[in-house]
């Protein structure tokens, strides 16, 4: 058992849903990122369903995992998006996204891709400062149209997660602080531009206790409560993203009930809820597949020195992330305490540390939990083209994104004349 219900063992061999993995890599080679269907789509329907017949709209934060396919799969399941670039904005119209299901974050929007965003009629801006409220306003003015906004708020909660992802301490870059919150929406309302729609906070990615959550959301209630004394319309409140995955022993809250304790804190109001999954959607959806090159030993280590570096799966260098690394193909030979090592010139270019494993040269490993913030994070870095994305459905394997070749990553650049 791995533990990971869509790549699983049969008869000793790794599997993504029907398909052997090991197929896969002879196929499409490695390094390669490999997501499944089914986990993709159970993910979204378990969210979604936890609603029930609450307004509600669950708006997938792209920067999770961007490529097309995926946004294509979840726009076909009625899923809204969370943006937080034009570039962004762009892979969701490509991909047969609702506009009218988008919101727009991020604390450095440029004009032109507010722009584009007005353009498509998205249905949100959730602006981060009084500075953006303004050049939302003009440019807004100047394409004749109004811009929907929320204000995202900043609740001081400490999501008690690594501190690269926690974004709701009021020392962080994100939001506009808590007390300075109504003045801000107090001033949104004299721009001739903006429409105010809603309110938003988002307050840290991989939590996996669902206090933090309720806290902020009593926080929100209490500002929500606040402005309608106000006189301001809100009708909608956007509590982000942030739910955890298990990469090892975490036990983060199953995503019903996250939605459940979200919605109660809010109690019955009507207006509509949104929020903004991401890793919780992908994460435990993909692996990375790679295959052993050399077998180092030294006198103090061994070394497993794989195909996967550090520009394809950067959370490990990054947060001294966890990923489970399990062998596509359970030899059963003498196991041994491996570093498991990518090719890139950087001693923090690893991906597992101590693992047991038995490893003989070429063997096939998959990194686990490798479908958020993998292929999206990833870089050329050591002229490295960039890895090849399959999605398994089935028994079927359909080829997302090629391998980039070295033609490709060397087409935009020229020398001196
Ligand atoms: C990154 C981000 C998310 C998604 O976070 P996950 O931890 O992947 O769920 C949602 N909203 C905003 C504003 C973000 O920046």
């Amino acid at each position: 058992m791995s533990g990971f219900p869509s790549f699983d063992y049969r008869n000793g061999r790794l599997y993504g849903e029907s398909v052997q993995l090991d197929r896969i890599a002879r196929e499409f080679g490695t390094p390669c990122y490999v997501y499944s269907r089914a986990a993709l789509v159970a993910a979204y329907r378990e969210f979604d369903a936890a609603f029930g017949g609450r307004d509600h709209l669950v708006c997938y934060a792209v920067k999770a995992n961007s490529n097309l396919a995926i946004l294509n799969l979840l726009a076909r399941l009625g899923s809204g998006f969370d943006i937080v670039s034009g570039g962004e904005l762009q892979r969701v119209l490509k991909a047969g996204g609702d506009p009218q299901k988008v919101v727009f974050s991020g604390v450095g929007k440029q004009p032109d891709e507010m722009r584009a965003a007005l353009a498509a009629g998205i249905f949100c801006f959730n602006v981060e400062s009084e500075a953006e409220l303004a050049v939302l306003d003009r440019v807004a003015g100047e394409l004749n149209k109004i811009a929907p906004v929320s204000l995202r708020v900043n609740p001081d909660v400490d999501a008690k997660t690594h501190p690269y992802i926690s974004t709701g301490l009021k020392e962080n870059k994100f939001g506009v602080p808590f007390e300075e919150a109504e003045k801000l929406y107090a001033s949104a309302r004299e721009f001739a531009n903006l429409r105010i729609s809603g309110l938003d906070c988002h307050i840290g990615s991989q939590l996996t206790k669902l206090g933090p959550f309720v806290e902020a959301c009593g926080k929100i209630l209490g500002l929500l409560i606040r402005l309608e004394t106000l006189g301001f319309t809100i009708d909608h409140l956007d509590l982000g993203g942030g739910l955890g995955i298990r990469y090892l022993g975490e036990n983060p809250p199953a995503a019903k009930d996250y939605v459940t304790a979200l919605c109660a804190a809010i109690g019955p109001r009507n207006q509509r809820i949104l929020i903004e999954p991401g890793r919780a959607l992908v994460g435990n959806a993909g692996v990375l597949l790679t295959r052993v090159e050399y077998l180092k030993h030294t006198p103090h280590r061994d070394f497993a020195i794989v195909d996967a570096a550090m520009n394809d799966l950067m959370r490990p260098a990054l947060y001294d992330a966890y990923h489970e690394i399990l062998p596509v193909i359970a030899n059963g030979g003498d196991e041994k305490i491996y570093q498991i090592v990518g090719p890139v010139c950087e001693t923090g270019d690893f991906l597992g540390h101590d693992r047991k494993l038995a490893l003989s040269q070429g063997d096939l490993l998959a990194i686990m939990s490798a479908g958020a913030y993998g292929m999206s994070m990833s870089s050329n870095y050591n002229t490295r083209p960039r890895a090849a994305e399959v999605m398994v459905d089935g028994d079927h394997v359909h080829l997302i994104r090629q391998r980039e070749s070295l033609e490709q990553l060397l087409a935009g650049e020229k020398m001196l004349p």
